[in-house]
């Protein structure tokens, strides 16, 4: 099954790829706001085991939001591809690396996401949605827990992330826009091996990240389980699973996105977020939203 949140109402996408509003097909039974379904996930698997979806209707994939609007706990995980943690140039970790990306950082697939000025960063990630509550579950376990998977990018500010003596991962990560999703929530029995998905970053066209999920150092039934003997993992929590090798800052020299780009995150089996790169201001948000300082004056 997939999901997607369309205008803001939960919908599931039919085989002719067409729409259906989960809350009209139900007459109710279901709430139209997408982070809601997660509080009854195994009642919606179960109507729509006994309903089927019916017909949908077309629409445009520009106006999907994100399946996951707004998780209660966003986990991030450092590190977690060999490669990628030799090119930072540390040994894999013994415990991976947890970091939050806040809630306003979660957006569209599609959303054109302001640049804050300094140096920003791509990541793409599978993004794992929880649906079931997990509390010390054991790591065999783990995806009986997930709702199911995405694509995403973990944006990432490297100036802000790298200044001063302790990591600043968690703001550097977190303006506006940094946390694209989707562009559908897949479930787990629609992939052919849930921990063997492609993996691929493209900026204006170039490949720049490529990689498969089955390279993470912690699985994903690892990770539910690692997170959850600290703690308990709420229905529409979100895990961004950590990037594969390639990411701008640890070229020779460092490269970095610019307004005008075009980032795409893609997972296969499950879609892409295609996001392009604006100036500060042309999205709406209020200016101070964003703070970073001009590219120009910061650090690696
Ligand atoms: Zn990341």
């Amino acid at each position: 099954m997939r999901l997607a949140n369309l205008h803001g109402r939960l919908v599931i996408l039919t085989d002719g790829e067409g729409a259906v509003d989960v809350a009209e097909a139900s007459s109710g039974l279901f709430d139209p706001d997408p982070q809601a379904v997660f509080d009854c996930w195994d009642e919606l698997l179960a109507w729509v085991g006994e309903n089927g979806t019916g017909e949908g209707v077309r629409f445009a994939l520009q106006d999907l939001g994100p399946p996951v609007p707004r998780p209660r706990q966003i986990f991030a995980i450092g590190m977690n591809y060999a490669m990628h943690a030799d090119e930072i140039g540390l040994p894999p970790p013994e415990r991976p690396p947890v970091f939050t990306k806040f809630q306003s950082s979660i957006a569209g697939p599609f959303d054109p996401v302001e640049h804050p000025g300094g140096n920003v960063d791509w990541e793409v990630e599978m993004v794992v949605a929880i649906g079931r509550h997990a509390h010390r579950v054991a790591a065999g376990s783990g995806w009986d827990h997930v709702a199911g998977v995405m694509a995403g990018l973990d944006i990432s500010e490297r100036g802000l992330q790298h200044e001063g003596a302790e990591p600043q991962y968690s703001l550097g990560k977190s303006y506006p826009g940094f946390g694209p999703i989707g562009p559908f929530l897949v479930t787990p029995d629609e992939l052919p091996d849930r921990d063997d998905l492609e993996l691929r970053c493209v900026v204006n066209g170039e490949a720049v990240q490529s990689d498969s999920t089955r390279n993470m150092i912690f699985s994903v039934g690892e990770l539910v389980s690692l997170l959850s003997s600290v703690t308990p993992l709420l229905p529409g929590d979100l895990i961004f699973t950590g990037t594969p090798a390639g990411v701008g800052e640890r070229q020779t020299p460092p490269r970095f996105l610019s307004v005008g780009d075009e980032v795409v995150g893609f997972v296969g089996g499950v879609g892409e977020v295609r996001n392009a790169i604006v100036a500060a201001g042309a999205t709406g948000l209020p200016a101070a939203a964003l703070g970073g300082a001009p590219a120009s004056t910061r650090a690696v």
